[in-house]
């Protein structure tokens, strides 16, 4: 379709699935990531730390003056720093609510402002299900996360008549390299699967294509886990 697509994080694991999905279907994918590596295909790549939003704001900048208004945002960079609370550093609390929720409204804020322009347009927010479960020693990374869902549903009302759509996702546990050393703990969270599997990069990148299609055209404010129901829905 050729539609410019901006990914956050996407030079590995969902966000690179991300983004391969949409190169796949032939759109013009800017990839932001700390490392600037982005995947095959993609029309630009830009090193960016999205807690900085001088750093977001000159990089939506330029990848519009280069790719055009953006068409879809996928807000999907992200840390964990996980500490249980009464142990947790500062800094733990601060890294990732600095790149979790701070990055995802610098983002957001960035690229809504072409959409409404254009009058279209969608963004997607990657949360996680560790807010709807509770899970020990996320304190930082579920506030953050929770905090995406509130800031997704205001975004929506603000923009909901000028044809931009706002969604959030909410994967459970996938194989990528945030969870590569989670060890025996992998193991029994698998367990706690319905579906009984842990969930893939290319599982998430189809829901966000979806989103971002005009088949979703009056989907808004929404939070859609994608999960094997290790939330069911909560
Ligand atoms: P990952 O493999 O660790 O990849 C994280 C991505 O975010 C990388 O591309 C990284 O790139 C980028 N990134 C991190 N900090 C950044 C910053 N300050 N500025 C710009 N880019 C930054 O993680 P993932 O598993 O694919 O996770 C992707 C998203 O899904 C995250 O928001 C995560 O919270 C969420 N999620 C993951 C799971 C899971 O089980 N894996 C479950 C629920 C939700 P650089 O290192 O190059 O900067």
């Amino acid at each position: 379709m050729n539609r410019h697509i901006l990914v956050t994080g996407a030079s590995r694991g969902i966000g690179a699935a991300i983004a391969r999905y949409f190169v796949d279907q032939g759109e013009r994918v800017s990839a932001l990531s700390r490392s600037g590596v982005a995947p095959e295909g993609c029309a630009m790549s830009l090193a960016v730390d999205v807690a900085d939003s001088l750093q977001v704001n000159e990089a939506v900048r330029h990848a519009v003056g280069e790719l055009g208004p953006v068409d879809a945002a996928i807000v999907n960079a992200g840390v964990t720093r996980d500490g249980l609370a009464m142990r947790m550093s500062d800094e733990q609390w601060h890294d990732v609510i600095a790149t979790d929720l701070d990055g995802a409204f610098y983002t957001a804020r960035a690229t809504m402002a072409s959409m409404v322009r254009a009058r279209s347009g969608s963004i997607i927010f990657i949360s996680s299900v560790s807010p709807f479960i509770g899970v020990p020693g996320q304190a930082n990374y579920a506030a953050a996360k929770a905090g995406l869902m509130g800031l997704a549903r205001a975004l929506a009302k603000e923009v909901a008549t000028r044809g931009v759509t706002v969604n959030v996702v909410a994967p459970g546990l996938i194989d990528t390299e945030m969870t590569s050393d989670l060890g025996a703990a992998k193991e029994q969270m698998s367990a706690m699967i319905p579906m009984g599997r842990i969930g893939q990069p290319a599982d998430i990148a189809g829901v966000v294509g979806f989103l971002a299609s005009n088949e979703a055209r009056y989907i808004t404010g929404a939070v859609i886990p994608i999960d094997g129901g290790l939330a069911m829905g909560l």
